[in-house]
Formats: structure tokens, C-alpha cells, sequence
């Protein structure tokens, strides 16, 4: 009898223990366990425990207790807490191809991985289920840096790609594996829409090997109606990349009615050839109906050959459509011989004619090929 009531009491210690370590827990970071917080970068005390993140454009002002509008962050009695670092939510050995980066070592692959959060809420979002959540609201699996990379290093990756969500809400995650990549070795490339300042922008990209842009579309009024963001900082990161000497490929994604006028294509292919030069790369990929744009149909693909064969015309030389089959659209072409330098099929290289970057006739097409 006295041996059940101990019994019972140890019990309820346990339990009533439990329940205090979990609210306490949601109380400092927001569903997460204390031991997950990490102090971030980038943030200003405005007294009263209010601060101000200045990673992002959105430069949330929180008070204690607040999460920013990336999910990713969270006052904590007036210091800002990152509450995704170390939390992998998708890992993954991919093809170079697939982020799509071309000019980028080709045919190699590259260790993927996202934690939740995102700071702009596109309405197409097509990995919304992960980044535009909460930590606490989908499983996932703790890694520090050392084995981020060590696991790149065993899969056989060339590269760690920071991708899927968006990596700037897992900044200091990002930058302290990015730091223990390179010293092992391995090459880190940034898939991401550029919402950034400049400041932890500049801070990062000695780092980063290749950096990919979504660019969403030129007119300011589709970036705040369709992402809740400005197209302003996109394209000053942009500018700021190219000059930092990381190397960029840029991503429109053409969606029916929103983005795909031909005033929209000529815009950005103009400010590209003006403001970055007519090397880089430039994807025209397809829409598929996601998230909160379900009433939309997949891009026409003669929209996507159209918009590529206007920067074409304008003198972009690297240009490409994607998620479509087109086997011109995913080709690299010598741009003085015409002659196919990659050929691509899919995700997959099954022809690089190219020698460290060369073409048979000598001429040098632009990228990290080594
Ligand atoms: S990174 Fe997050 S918390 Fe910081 S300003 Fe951007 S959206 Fe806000």
C-alpha cells in the first residue's frame, strides 16, 4: 500500500515537473525548448526590452515575448533569439541543376538543407508546409554545423546548398556552417529571394560561392501584393553580389497574369544587361498552381520561350527556361560558335563539352567550373 502511494507521487512529481519544463519552454522561445535559442546577429536594444531586427527589410520592431514576421526569430526578455538554428526540416542530396544553378560546377551534387521560416509571404509558394510555419509546428531533426558538414562530406556533396525556405531566417545557422565548409573543403551555395540588407549581405558572401536569386517580378506593386515585400533590396542585393564577385544566377518565375507581360520581362532584362552585364545566367521557369494561387493555370510554355528569346535578343548570352521540357531552353551554348557547351536533360548533364570552363574554339563562358 505505502509502496503505491511513493509510486503514485513519484508519478506525479514527474508529470507536474514535465508540464512546468514545457510551458516554460513555449513562455522563452516560443514552442521550442531553451537549449534550441541562439542569440542573433544584426539587432538594435530601443529600451523598454523592445528591439529592432536589422537583418531583413521588414526590420520588425519586437516586444518581448514577439516573433518576427519570418517565424524565425523572438524577443526574449529584450534580446533577439534565432528559434530555428540547428532544427533541420529538409535535407537532401540534390543535383546541382535542380536549385537551378548551371554555371556552377555541374554535374555535381550538393547537401540541401532548410529550417522553417521565410521572411516574405509569397502566395505561390510552392515549400509553404515549411516555410511558412512555425518551428513547432512540423518535426525536426537537431544537427550543429560540425555534423551538417560532416554528413555533406560522407554523402559525397561538392557543395552545402542553404535552400528550400528561406535561408536568410536561418542566417546565423547558415553562416556558421558556411564558415566550417570552406574549411573543410566544401563550397557553399545560397538559393534565396534576397531579402536582405546590406550590411549582413556584405558580412556573408565571403563565404558563398554561388548565390541564386527568385526574383519575383519587376513592379513594385506585384512584389507587396503577391509577397508582402519591396522589389527595391532585391535588386541591391543583387548589385552587391555581382560586385562582391559571388557568383549569381537569377530565377523568374512567370506567373499567368501577374508577372508575364512583355513590359515585365523587358524591365528586368534591361536592368540585368544595364546593372549587372549580359553574363549571367537568367532562368524563365514555369508556374505551377500552389498554396494560395490555386486558380491560376501552369505558364504557357510558348511565354517562357518568348520571354527567353527577348533577353536573346537583347544580348543576354546565358538564358534558359526551366520546368518545362525544352532541351534548347536547358542547353549552354557557346555564344560566338553557337555550338552546345552543356547539355542537360532534366536535372542531369549528359553532355559537357566544356575544358575548365572553355570552349573548343577557346572562348571562356563565365561560372565556377573547378
Ligand atoms: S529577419 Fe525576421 S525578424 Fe528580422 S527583420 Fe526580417 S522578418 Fe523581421
Amino acid at each position: 500500500m505505502l509502496k503505491a502511494k511513493i509510486g503514485a507521487i513519484i508519478f506525479l512529481i514527474i508529470i507536474v515537473g514535465l508540464a512546468v519544463f514545457l510551458i516554460w519552454g513555449r513562455e522563452r522561445g516560443g514552442g521550442v525548448t531553451p537549449q534550441d535559442l541562439h542569440l542573433a546577429k544584426y539587432y538594435e536594444k530601443l529600451g523598454s526590452k523592445m528591439v529592432r531586427c536589422n537583418l531583413c527589410p521588414n526590420r520588425c520592431i519586437l516586444s518581448e515575448g514577439q516573433i518576427g514576421i519570418c517565424r524565425a526569430k523572438k524577443n526574449i526578455e529584450g534580446e533577439l533569439y534565432s528559434i530555428v538554428y540547428g532544427q533541420i526540416v529538409a535535407s537532401h542530396l540534390d543535383p546541382i541543376e535542380k536549385k537551378p544553378l548551371y554555371h556552377f560546377l555541374p554535374g555535381t551534387k550538393t547537401y540541401s538543407i532548410a529550417t522553417t521560416g521565410c521572411n516574405l509571404q509569397c502566395k505561390f509558394c510552392q515549400n509553404w508546409q515549411i516555410a511558412q510555419v512555425f518551428p513547432w509546428e512540423v518535426s525536426s531533426i537537431k544537427m550543429t554545423p560540425q555534423q551538417v558538414v560532416e554528413k555533406a562530406l560522407k554523402s559525397g556533396a561538392q557543395s552545402i546548398a542553404f535552400t528550400y525556405t528561406e535561408p536568410t531566417a536561418f542566417y546565423e545557422y547558415m553562416l556558421d556552417i558556411a564558415l566550417l565548409a570552406h574549411e573543410n573543403g566544401l563550397k557553399n551555395v545560397v538559393i534565396s529571394a534576397g531579402y536582405i540588407n546590406p550590411e549582413p549581405l556584405r558580412d556573408l558572401l565571403p563565404y558563398i560561392d554561388a548565390y541564386k536569386i527568385d526574383f519575383k517580378g519587376f513592379d513594385d506593386k506585384f512584389y507587396q501584393e503577391m509577397t508582402a515585400g519591396h522589389v527595391g533590396p532585391v535588386l541591391e542585393a543583387m548589385k552587391i553580389i555581382k560586385e562582391q564577385g559571388v557568383w549569381l544566377e537569377i530565377v523568374n518565375l512567370v506567373i499567368p497574369t501577374e508577372n508575364d507581360r512583355e513590359e515585365d520581362f523587358r524591365n528586368l532584362i534591361l536592368w540585368i544587361k544595364e546593372n549587372l552585364g549580359t553574363d549571367i545566367p537568367l532562368h524563365f521557369t514555369r508556374f505551377h498552381p500552389d498554396y494560395k494561387l490555386l486558380n491560376l493555370p501552369p505558364t504557357p510554355i510558348e511565354t517562357l520561350q518568348k520571354a527567353r528569346q527577348m533577353a536573346q535578343e537583347y544580348g543576354l548570352k546565358y538564358v534558359y527556361t526551366g520546368n518545362i521540357y525544352d532541351p534548347e531552353g536547358s542547353t549552354t551554348f557557346c555564344p560566338e560558335s553557337g555550338e552546345p557547351a552543356i547539355v542537360r536533360q532534366g536535372f542531369f548533364v549528359t553532355q559537357n563539352n566544356l575544358q575548365n570552363g572553355q570552349c573548343s574554339d577557346g572562348e571562356k563562358i563565365p561560372g565556377v567550373w573547378e
